[in-house]
């Protein structure tokens, strides 16, 4: 009976037994049958169609109670590989992913004017960066261009023909999210959320696989969400939008309002050292710069709440470079809040953790998007402007 009611496979199984594999490491195909709801004739077909591309491969038995081993199924993380340019405020970090989201090369160039919209420059970029990588080039699947906002519109069919391999833009939140959710192997079925923590503060939302992105591609504004209807006003046109609390841009300026750090931080020269140097100090004991940041903190916990209330997620990630050197002060603080004030605490808990590469987040899920479209289709459109 179970067989019979078992849903045909359609075009997404391909991609939903990719992702249950990426999730569980190595799998039988029984486990797959289980955990699909597919039936056996069609994971057979499947998997025997990814074996052949590449994709999956064979990499060993277990005994089985029934008497015949059962081989196990893992993603062949050398089949493919991808490559991500994250466009920050100063730099450009370049990344090569394989297809497991395991980073095989990186480099980070500072950021030259005009670098956002010209193809030619990126063109150059991605031919120097994958000269100096070791890879197979007909296994390099594509490029994403990440960004915080919008990238030009034109760009993604200039510099896919310039290069000869599919180009997706996205915006870079929304890349490290996906990112985190792949190389952490979360499971579909979670509701996965990522706070980006940078110059202004972007989400991410990984919803049965997917990036969550809204009507037009701009889903994800974390910053612009108010905690003080009457607080700051915020060039969006809203007033307390959290970003001007908690970004790194506002914790430089509460420091440099406070002579003592003043006289004491290198805080007078570019907003991203200034903002090294008051985390630094933070996680040094230095209390005053602790304060600074845990007041930060504070306000990203309450907004990150009513995010995990309006979405019931499961786990969250901090990342980007807000959180490279102090991110246990913002996850504690997050942590505290959830554990008294999020809705479903009675029910679930909600697991927070700090990314592992917070400064090269953005990029490492630019690349992620091109082996998530090469493997699992149909997750990743891409923004055309
Ligand atoms: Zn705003």
């Amino acid at each position: 009976m179970a067989r019979r009611e078992a849903p045909a496979a359609g075009p997404g199984s391909r991609a939903l037994i990719v992702d249950v594999i990426r999730s569980a490491v190595a799998i039988s195909r029984g486990e797959l049958v289980d955990l699909t709801g597919l039936t056996q004739p069609s994971i057979s077909n499947i998997v025997r169609e990814l074996i052949a591309d590449g994709i999956i491969h064979e990499i060993g038995s277990l005994d089985s109670a029934h008497g015949r081993p059962r081989k196990l199924i893992a993603i062949n993380p050398a089949s493919r590989f991808g490559i991500g340019f994250h466009l920050g405020p100063e730099t450009v970090t370049c990344v090569a992913v394989d297809l497991t989201g395991g980073v095989v090369g990186r480099e980070a160039v500072p950021r030259l004017p005009g670098d956002d919209g010209r193809a030619d420059r990126l063109a150059d970029r991605f031919e120097h960066f994958t000269a100096g990588l070791d890879l197979p080039r007909e296994r390099i699947e594509g490029l994403a261009v990440v960004a915080p906002g919008t990238l030009p519109s034109g760009l993604r069919p200039e510099l896919s023909a310039r290069i000869g391999v599919p180009v997706l833009l996205e915006n870079d939140a929304a890349a490290a999210a996906l990112g985190e959710f792949w190389s952490r192997r979360v499971s579909r079925e979670q509701a996965f959320g990522c706070l980006y923590l940078g110059t202004g503060i972007g989400a991410g939302l990984v919803f049965g696989g997917a990036l969550f992105r809204g009507a037009g591609f701009g889903a994800g504004e974390f910053g612009h969400m108010s905690i003080d209807h009457r607080g700051r006003s915020c060039p969006c046109g809203n007033r307390g939008c959290v970003q001007q609390y908690a970004s790194t841009g506002a914790t430089v300026q509460a420091a440099r309002k406070i002579p003592e750090l003043r006289s004491r931080l290198p805080l007078d020269g570019g907003e991203s050292h200034a903002y090294e140097a008051i985390a630094r100090a933070a996680v040094n004991g230095d209390a005053a710069a602790y304060a600074v940041l845990d007041q930060a903190a504070t306000c990203l916990a309450v907004a990150a709440t009513s995010v995990v209330n309006l979405l019931d997620l499961g786990r969250l990630v901090l990342t980007g470079p807000g959180v490279a050197l102090a991110g246990s002060i913002f996850a504690r603080r997050l942590r505290a809040q959830l554990d008294g004030a999020a809705y479903s605490r009675h029910r679930h808990s909600v697991s927070v953790e700090i990314s592992a590469q917070p400064r090269d987040a953005a990029g490492i899920g630019a690349a992620v998007l091109v082996v998530q479209a090469a493997v699992a289709p149909g997750h990743t459109p891409g923004r055309t402007s």
